[in-house]
């Protein structure tokens, strides 16, 4: 299995790492020609979601990519990859991929000292470890998406179709849950597409 990290700016490094260490093949993605190269899944990390969607744009990988992502794509979106999924963000203008329906606040915490870590139920994977930087949280959902955690009445995991939307970084925790269990639906997805 393989997997494409977008690579332009933020945290990729830390999912490139634990994707490998639970064998899967990564391909960095840092400009057009390497979305040529035949991944299975997608990962959108942490980082500056206003600067990745500008380098998208200037390195014209924003349609090639916003079009597998509507295909079917499965992705696993964290932070500032949420806020590029989200369909409609409630304090900032901007729309990047809007493949989900959700509407996302960004630095929903504050910018300075919303940065915090806590252990919360995922549906389905039981407890993992969440740590939050500068983090957004998802205000609403619409059809489809499905809330699989929840923090004092904010949710800050949902499930889309084939994308996972997180507020918060798993790449950053030594915990392996939410990896795995992204392969995990990768390869049913990819079994089912047979
Ligand atoms: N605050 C960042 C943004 O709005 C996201 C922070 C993160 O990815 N850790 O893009």
């Amino acid at each position: 299995m393989k997997i494409g990290i977008l690579a332009v700016q933020g945290a990729f490094a830390e999912h490139r790492a634990k994707l490998e260490k639970l064998g899967a093949q990564c391909v960095e993605l840092r400009k057009k020609e390497d979305l040529e190269s035949g991944f299975d899944g997608l990962v959108l990390p942490g980082g500056e979601s206003t600067v990745q969607g500008k380098l998208l744009r200037e390195l014209d990988m924003f349609q090639p990519l916003k079009e597998k992502i509507e295909a079917g794509m499965p992705v696993l979106a964290t932070c500032a990859g949420l806020i590029l999924l989200a369909d409609h963000l409630s304090n900032d203008e901007h729309v990047y991929f809007g493949t989900m329906p959700v509407t996302v606040k960004r630095n929903a915490y504050g910018r300075q000292l919303g940065s915090f870590h806590t252990i919360q139920e995922m549906k389905g994977m039981g407890e993992v470890p969440m740590t939050f930087i500068r983090a957004p949280y998802i205000e609403k959902c619409e059809e489809g998406a499905e809330v699989l955690a929840e923090i004092e009445g904010n949710i800050v995991a949902v499930k889309y179709k084939e994308q996972y939307g997180l507020a918060f970084h798993p790449e950053l925790d030594e915990d392996d849950t939410i990896h795995s269990a992204f392969l995990e639906s990768i390869k049913k997805y990819k079994a089912l597409s047979k």
